[in-house]
């Protein structure tokens, strides 16, 4: 079993303390939290050990759950890979590059394991078209959220668009041409609202929009390729696929016609669908069952720190040409 700690036991960390709880893998050491009130209250309602100083948690674990706010992550990584632990750290991986650089090249020294919560990559219904050949001509992205006063430390591109980012970035295998980007604060002070083009040297395109104020709870990635369309909704995990092909490397099921055109006396083409109701797994507790199982097979995480960093250098380029178009109005 692998020794884990828990740093940070807030909205999100009590959802990694009780997962890890239930993980036969894992050996849950405990937590620390800075806020003693809350740290007591988290210990009883899970029936977990927390230690009141982080270095005595450290000493006692092989690896850690970072799950502090984003500008703490990177003294808080350097502390445990300097006491010989792998890490999760959430996303986003640091707070700047030279952060992340840093971290990775740590890790490296040390012989440590990263693994950054990006944790769409582990929601079943991205899963359930694994597989998919995918070969995006363009992808459209929305993830749309009512305001919530957790994360807004960061704009919405470090704290939600950048699940969307790591996506695409997984999904399009060819270097970026360019990016066009709008978006503005409307009740913090950092962007609140986003929308980025972004042009790929293969000419695939994709267009990402993300809010944290609106009225309403969206998240959906579209994949346009040739034959094939693909609407993933990460909410309700389900994923439809539309094709005018109708063969078992993109159906899973039996699919349904629900277009057809007749091309002269003999000839029909189709579209197919399909919906896939996918497995309802628990994203979370899948991702911290791949670290754990990373650390006891001594492989490298199927989301590594240079995924983590990858997404940040992109997030970071768009909040600062957006930030550079506000401050010409
Ligand atoms: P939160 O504010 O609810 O909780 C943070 C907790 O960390 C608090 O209990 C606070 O007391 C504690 N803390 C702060 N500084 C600390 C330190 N130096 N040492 C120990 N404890 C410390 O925040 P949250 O919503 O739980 O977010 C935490 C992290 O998780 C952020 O990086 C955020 O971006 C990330 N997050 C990821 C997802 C996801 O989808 N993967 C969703 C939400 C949040």
């Amino acid at each position: 079993m692998t020794k884990i700690g828990v740093i940070g036991a807030g909205h999100l960390g009590k959802f990694h303390i009780n997962n890890l709880k239930n993980l036969e893998t894992v050996d849950l050491i405990g937590f620390f939290d800075i806020d003693s009130k809350r740290s007591q209250q988290i210990s009883e309602q899970y029936d977990v050990d927390s230690f009141d100083n982080i270095e005595k948690l450290l000493k006692n674990c092989e690896a850690v759950s970072i799950v502090t706010p984003t500008i703490t992550h990177y003294e808080i990584a350097k502390t445990a890979l300097l006491h010989g632990l792998h890490i999760f750290c959430e996303k986003p991986f640091m707070h700047t590059l030279s952060q992340a650089d840093e971290i990775l090249k740590l890790a490296k020294e040390t012989n440590r394991f990263i693994q950054v919560g990006h944790i769409e990559r582990f929601n079943p219904a991205l899963e359930s078209i694994e597989h998919l050949i995918l070969e995006p001509l363009f992808i459209e992205c929305h993830r749309i959220s009512p305001f919530n006063p957790r994360g807004i430390d960061v704009s919405i591109i470090l704290d939600l668009m950048i699940h969307d980012l790591d996506i695409i970035l997984t999904l399009v295998d060819s270097p970026i041409e360019s990016i066009d980007t709008s978006g503005t604060p409307v009740l913090t002070d950092t962007i609140d609202i986003a929308n980025v083009r972004i042009k790929f040297k293969n000419g695939c395109v994709a267009n990402i929009t993300a809010s944290r104020v609106s009225d309403k709870q969206i998240r959906k990635i579209r994949i346009f390729q040739k034959d094939t369309y693909v609407n993933i909704d990460f909410l309700k995990k389900e994923t439809e696929i539309f094709s005018i092909k109708n063969n078992p490397n993109i159906f899973k099921n039996e699919p349904k016609s629900i277009a057809s055109l007749h091309i002269g006396e003999t000839q029909e083409k189709n579209i197919y669908y399909s919906k896939n109701e996918s497995k309802n797994t628990n994203a979370m507790l899948e991702e911290l069952r791949s670290f754990a199982n990373s650390i006891a097979t001594k492989t490298e995480p199927s989301v590594n720190g240079r995924d983590g960093l990858k997404a940040l250098q992109l997030a970071l380029q768009i909040e600062e040409q957006i930030k550079q178009n506000l401050m010409k109005i």
